[in-house]
């Protein structure tokens, strides 16, 4: 977020994104086939800059939950899918990512367009990771690999060893904030273990993976393996979480949502895995290179408008250092470019919904009414009269026990709060249910990964925020989920261990 080097400037349309805006009605992927909601009902994705409607998609309900789940069974028990060799399993995920790659362009525009995201952020984060993550899993298809056991039976010679096998159909419901990624995220390490997925986009932000869903067929993934179904979370998502032949479920949202799907999941005792919200802690101590950290601390919870479960949105500044870290922060934090996403020299874009805005408003109004100030932003932007948008804020003078230091806002709002010592500190940022993220600026890095054990986090970053490789696993502490996403230790959610023995006769 560094200043704009652009003037205000649209890219032309990429060609295949009018297929997708304009109030177009598009269809769903079951079983390789492009369909409508049993029921013929739509739902309409918006643009958060123009709250004008983008496209309708299927409002996929019980009905065609139940279609794709079959299509799902179908591809994984009998399906050519199980019949390919690992390695053609990889090439199929590693193909995908490179017509991702080509059409990266399109991903692009219609990643800023459904989310509202800035055109710059979606060319150079999240289809670049995309792929990335893509072609890290395609490499992981030919590496899942299971055990042999030295067993000790008296005067029976055994041969024991372990398979790794996929867990069968998932069912992946997925967020607005990042909603190409997120399927990433979900598709790339179930593939490459062998299953077969039905997956949910976020009501909010369809379009990136139904024009995924486009590519399948030409990566050389069979019908079936994948299916997309669009719809609400009450309903389609609901139905997904509680089918009875669903194997396993992958959720990334909301610790509210999150609580739903566990309890729906019980039913069939299906597997789960959940990424749900943070209130991360981010702690810059005196001696740190307080340019970087201050920089550091804006990005940490601007990046994508706040709308980062890991976002750093307590801010910790050591007593000593807080009156020069404040300006400095303020004075970032008011040179953010809002703006359409779309608009080249945008910086921070519209949040991604009416609702979102009412909710991140209403905690704005929540944290002046609790006497907290606002140092900078507080509010809607002057400037734009249509779109979802809010000023990036700083507050101060946050009290210990209010709604804005200790609930999950999603957006563009920091609390920054002084600190004394290390003990302190550390005690603060473990003060809260939640435990994504955390992250440390110092130059004393023994304080640094003293601290980083000691805070009750999926993830600490030191002298550095919002990093992400497709090879680093990432996952939440306490009522931040649990299961790991990202690197080897994603192999665990989506393969089951199965013990073979054989008796080779008496020793
Ligand atoms: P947010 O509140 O930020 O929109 P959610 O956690 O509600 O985040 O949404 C994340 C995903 O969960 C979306 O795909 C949404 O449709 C889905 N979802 C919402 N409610 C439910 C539910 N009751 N059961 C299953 N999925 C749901």
């Amino acid at each position: 977020m560094a200043q704009p080097r652009v003037q205000s400037e649209y890219p032309a349309v990429a060609p295949g994104v009018r297929d997708f805006i304009g109030g177009r009605t598009r269809k769903m992927l079951i079983d390789g086939k492009w369909v409508e909601a049993a029921s013929g009902k739509t739902l309409t994705s918006y643009d958060p800059a123009t709250e004008e409607p983008l496209a309708e998609v299927p409002a996929g309900e019980k009905e065609d939950i139940d279609r794709a789940v079959k299509a799902a069974r179908k591809a994984f028990e009998t399906g050519p899918w199980r019949r390919m060799t690992a390695s053609e399993r990889g090439r199929a995920i590693w193909k995908l990512a490179d017509l991702v790659e080509r059409h990266g362009e399109e991903f692009a525009q219609l990643e800023t367009l459904d989310n509202g995201k800035p055109l710059a952020v979606s060319r150079a984060a999240d289809v670049p990771l995309v792929v990335d993550h893509f072609r890290y899993y395609a490499g992981w298809a030919t590496k899942v690999e299971g055990e042999t056991i030295p067993v000790s039976i008296p005067g029976q010679q055994m041969l024991t060893y372990t398979l790794r096998e996929p867990v069968g159909v998932v069912g992946q419901i997925i967020p607005w904030n990042f909603p190409l990624l997120m399927a990433a995220w979900k598709l790339g390490v179930a593939l490459a273990c062998g299953n077969t997925v039905v997956l949910k986009p976020a009501e909010q932000t369809p379009l990136s993976a139904l024009r995924l869903g486009e590519l399948l067929d030409e990566a050389g993934i069979p019908p079936g393996v994948v299916n997309i179904v669009t719809g609400y979370g009450e309903t389609a998502g609901a139905a997904l979480a509680e089918h009875p032949d669903v194997d396993k479920i992958a959720f990334t949202g909301s610790t509210e949502v999150g609580k739903i799907i566990m309890r729906a999941a019980s039913g069939n005792l299906k597997r789960v895995s959940l990424e749900l919200g943070g209130k991360s802690p981010n702690i810059i101590f005196a001696d740190a290179d307080l340019d970087s950290a201050a920089i550091g601390a804006a990005n940490a919870i601007f990046f994508n408008h706040g709308q980062c479960c890991c976002a750093g949105s307590r801010l910790y500044i050591e007593a000593k250092a807080y009156d020069t870290v404040m300006p400095k922060l303020v004075e970032y934090s008011e040179k953010i470019k809002l703006g359409p996403g779309m608009d080249l020299a945008t910086e921070m874009g519209p949040l991604v919904s009416s609702e979102q805005y009412q909710r991140v408003t209403g905690f704005l109004d929540s944290g002046k009414k609790g006497g907290g100030k606002a140092a900078s932003g507080g509010g809607r932007p002057k400037s734009l009269a249509k779109g979802y948008f809010v000023e990036p804020t700083v507050f101060t003078d946050v009290k210990a026990d209010a709604k804005i230091l200790r609930e999950e806002i999603f957006g563009p709002v920091v609390c920054t709060i002084p600190f004394k010592n290390v003990d302190e500190v550390a005690k603060a940022g473990n003060d809260t249910t939640y435990g994504l993220a955390a992250a440390v600026w110092t130059k004393d890095i023994a304080k640094a990964n003293r601290l980083a054990q000691t805070l009750k986090a999926g993830t600490v970053w030191i002298n550095c925020y919002n990093v992400f490789d497709a090879a680093a696993p990432f996952g939440g502490y306490k009522q931040s989920g649990f299961g790991r996403e990202m690197g080897k230790a994603a192999l665990e959610l989506y393969t089951q261990i199965k013990t073979v023995w054989t008796n080779l006769g008496p020793h």
